[in-house]
């Protein structure tokens, strides 16, 4: 297998463009002016993607007088937002599974409140007419290792005392549905989990923005914050000062105007591929008729799905982590991953022989020690922030917004009083630690997907710890 896929990937390959899929459409939005004046409002926010843009819309729809004005260093859904696989979740908590680890006492609380996130989403999409290819099919886990059948179930279970509609498979139905000889089960999550064009929702957001009144400054990088003679705070960028009492810093793993939220949050790269779309026949050879997205269970995980014509996203596996937190562009490409990844994905559909990938891509993962976003403030909570979400955001950041927003106006809401809003993971090493913790623990999550799920002494002691590393 290793011989034939070795040679699939190599030519599947060679006309991939180095860019993201999704970005690259002639319809992208035209960049807003940058700031070069001094200006005042109610609220600013720091970062234009989805963390920003829900906070901004959902600020204006909570009182449309409110002067909303958004910063962003590039193009908003320049980043993670416009780049991701699309898969927009209820967990709050990336994963029932570590949900149920993380936070039992409230695992119910936080799954309803998730649930009406994604509904709430829904309902914002087809409100503002933002055409993202929104489709509420549901995920399906599938287990590739017969160890990985037991997660399975423990999945199933939890879903199914939550009262969702869920589906455990066996490999033979799970064959009904998708065609993969690595296939041995399934977990379904009938529609816990919508596929979606990842840019179009950002874009369509940031259009919805605007036509609320939130003013978009792009090109515009924050440097620094200071706090002005009156109370409020100073934003400052290149050519401009934005004055505001209340600040949204939504910067995620960049290294932003607050340095010390990246004592708790790593930049880690993730990439993908897309394929060219696939014909009727192909199609019919690997089924998918319930256009589902799909993940593996193991701990190196890949993500999977549909567009909606028929291409194949396929992501994941590596997550990698560059010394010191290094970000740029040229990070964005990585050969050896994405031979990887095409050779896992003609492992995973060999009777798709003789497709080809047309765009090859990566970004960055704001991933935190518990996977899942933390709340914090600083100038005595005139400025909050969220970051963190790992690898599923594309649906907490929404709920993220609602948070912040309730902090930033002091409203003692449920969403608040969450322990998940009100605790943070415990900060990460500064460096060379860092780079050797996470190295070792690369290393140790790739040996217990080899043997059987059985983690070592490493990964038993991260566990007591509460850290963790995951895309
Ligand atoms: C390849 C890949 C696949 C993924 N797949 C999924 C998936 O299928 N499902 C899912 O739920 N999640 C997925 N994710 C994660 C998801 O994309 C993120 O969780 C989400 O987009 C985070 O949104 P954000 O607004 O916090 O961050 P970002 O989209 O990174 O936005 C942050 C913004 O802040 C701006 N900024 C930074 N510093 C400054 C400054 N100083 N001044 C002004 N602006 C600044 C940046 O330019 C950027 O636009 C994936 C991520 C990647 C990279």
């Amino acid at each position: 297998m290793q011989a034939k896929g070795s040679k699939l990937w190599a030519s599947a390959l060679s006309e991939a463009a180095p860019t993201p899929y999704w970005t690259d459409r002639p319809d992208r939005p035209t960049p807003t002016d940058p700031l070069t004046t001094f200006t005042d409002a109610d609220l600013a926010v720091i970062g234009g993607g989805y963390s920003g843009l829900w906070t901004a819309l959902l600020a204006k729809e909570r009182d449309p007088s409110a002067d909303v004005v958004l910063v962003e260093s590039a193009l908003c859904g320049h980043a993670a937002s416009g780049r991701n696989g699309g898969f927009c979740a209820a967990s709050l908590t990336h994963g029932l599974a570590n949900g149920v680890e993380r936070f039992p006492d409230e695992i119910q609380d936080l799954e309803r409140l998730g649930r009406a996130n994604l509904d709430a989403i829904e309902a914002a999409v087809h409100r503002y007419g933002i055409d993202c290819d929104f489709e509420r099919t549901g995920e399906m886990e599938v287990a590739t290792a017969p160890h990985e059948l037991q997660w399975l179930r423990e999945s199933h279970d939890s879903a199914v005392s939550l009262g969702y509609r869920s589906e455990l498979l066996d490999a033979p139905a799970v064959q009904d549905h998708v065609h993969s000889p690595t296939y041995l089960g399934g977990w379904w999550d009938r529609d816990g989990v919508a596929m979606l064009d990842p840019a179009r929702l950002a874009w369509g957001l940031r259009r919805a923005c605007l036509r609320l009144g939130v003013r978009i400054f792009e090109g515009t990088p924050v440097q620094r914050i200071s706090k002005s003679y009156g109370g409020a705070l100073m934003l400052h960028t290149p050519h401009g000062e934005v004055r505001a009492p209340r600040v949204a810093l939504c910067t995620s793993a960049f290294a932003g105007p607050l340095p010390k939220v990246s004592r708790h949050v790593v930049p880690v790269y993730d990439y993908a591929l897309m394929t060219e779309p696939l014909t009727d026949e192909q199609l019919r050879s690997i089924g998918w008729g319930s256009r589902m997205g799909l993940g593996d269970a193991a701990y190196r995980f890949h993500y999977y799905r549909l567009t909606s014509d028929n291409r194949i996203l396929f992501g994941g596996y590596d997550a990698i982590y560059h010394f010191g937190g290094r970000i740029a562009a040229t990070l964005e490409s990585n050969e050896a991953t994405f031979e990887t990844l095409a050779l896992h994905f003609f492992q995973t559909f060999p009777q798709l022989d003789g497709l080809r990938f047309t765009h090859r891509w990566g970004g960055i993962i704001d991933t935190c020690g518990r996977f899942c976003a933390f709340f914090g403030s600083a100038y005595r909570g005139q400025l909050v922030y969220a970051a963190g979400y790992t690898g599923l955001g594309v649906g907490a950041t929404r709920f993220g917004a609602e948070v912040m927003l309730d902090q930033l106006y002091g409203l003692d809401t449920e969403r608040t009083r969450l322990r998940l809003v009100r605790s943070r993971p415990l900060p990460l090493p500064p460096e060379p630690l860092r780079s050797a913790g996470i190295a070792l623990t690369r290393w140790s999550l790739a040996r217990a997907d080899a043997r059987q799920g059985r983690r070592n002494l490493w990964l038993k002691a991260m566990d007591y710890t509460g850290l963790g590393f995951d895309s």
